[in-house]
Formats: C-alpha cells, sequence, structure tokens
C-alpha cells in the first residue's frame, strides 16, 4: 500500500486525482499507475485501469491470476469491472469513496462477477502487513 500511496502522491504532483494503484505478483511490484486523465485528457485513464494494463504487459498476460492489486481507494465501476476481467486473487483499497455514486456499488459488482477477486479481510482491519493502513477487499 505504501508503492500505491506513493504513485498516489505522484498523481497529486501532476494535478491529478491523487490516487494510486500497484499489482504485486510473486512478491514484486509488476505494474503500478496513478490516475493520468487531466494529462492523457483519457476519461479512462484511471490509476487501477494503466497499473493492471502494465501488469499484464509485465506478465504477459491479461490474467493476473496469483495478482494482489493495491489501490488507495475504492475503485470505481469502471475500474472494478475491469479487475473482474483481469482476475487478480485480491483486491485491497485504503479508503471508501465518499463521492462514488452509490457506496460499495463496485464492490458488490464484483462480488457478483463469476471471476471475481477472492474475498478476504474486511474493514477496520490493518491492512498491507505492518503498513497499518485500513483495508477492505472486493
Ligand atoms: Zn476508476
Amino acid at each position: 500500500m505504501r508503492a500505491a500511496l506513493a504513485e498516489a502522491e505522484a498523481a497529486a504532483a501532476e494535478d491529478e486525482v491523487p490516487v494510486g494503484c500497484v499489482v504485486v505478483h510473486e512478491g514484486r511490484i509488476v505494474g503500478r499507475g496513478h490516475n493520468r486523465t487531466e494529462t492523457l485528457k483519457d476519461p479512462t485513464a484511471h490509476a487501477e485501469i494503466i497499473a493492471i494494463g502494465a501488469a499484464a504487459t509485465s506478465l504477459e498476460n491479461w490474467r493476473l491470476s496469483g495478482a494482489t492489486v493495491y489501490v488507495t481507494i475504492e475503485p470505481c465501476l469502471m475500474c472494478a469491472g475491469a479487475l473482474v476481467l483481469a482476475r487478480p486473487d485480491l483486491v485491497v483499497y485504503g479508503a471508501r469513496d465518499p463521492k462514488v455514486w452509490l457506496p460499495g456499488l463496485a464492490v458488490r459488482h464484483c462480488r457478483g462477477q463469476p471471476a471475481q477477486p477472492r474475498t478476504e479481510g474486511g474493514r477496520g482491519r490493518a491492512g498491507g502487513g505492518d503498513s497499518g493502513y485500513p483495508e477492505a477487499v472486493l
């Protein structure tokens, strides 16, 4: 989660919405990203989309089986859908997004999918090993 937060700080430095994401596979970061919608003039350039695309390129596989995705805030519905398609084992987010149209909608959407990421942990639990950040898991 610390690496995802560093990505969020990079987004803030670029006057982007400060969201960061990393994908970890076999103990190493294989994809990282931060919001770049303003820079790229692309409404889909969210941190998660960039990070999972980079991970898929790195792993030479669109299926992110065995991976854990860390994102600093609750994914939007677009990103939640992309995460379902990418099939990581686990998605951890640092905080709920109060601006989400219906809080928890993306999480509920993912839980209803046949290829859903594994569900583990929950709100209020310290996550990311010693990170101390709260986590919620899709
Ligand atoms: Zn998104």
